[in-house]
């Protein structure tokens, strides 16, 4: 599940905060790195689900 080119992830925003997102391997996973999101979106088979409500709170 390594088929997320880096190119593609600078394009990819969260939709709640509009920051960049992090590639989580382990989780699969999108994370969003804005301080006051934190939103993880999951990635399934290679698609990033780039929806408030799929995503989990990856911090609390
Ligand atoms: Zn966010």
């Amino acid at each position: 599940m390594n088929d997320i080119v880096p190119n593609v992830l600078e394009l990819l925003v969260c939709p709640r905060c509009h920051q960049q997102l992090t590639w989580a391997y382990e989780a699969s996973e999108l994370v969003c790195t804005g301080p006051a999101c934190g939103l993880a979106y999951p990635v399934r088979g290679g698609i990033p689900i780039l929806v408030e409500d799929e995503a989990r709170a990856a911090r609390a």
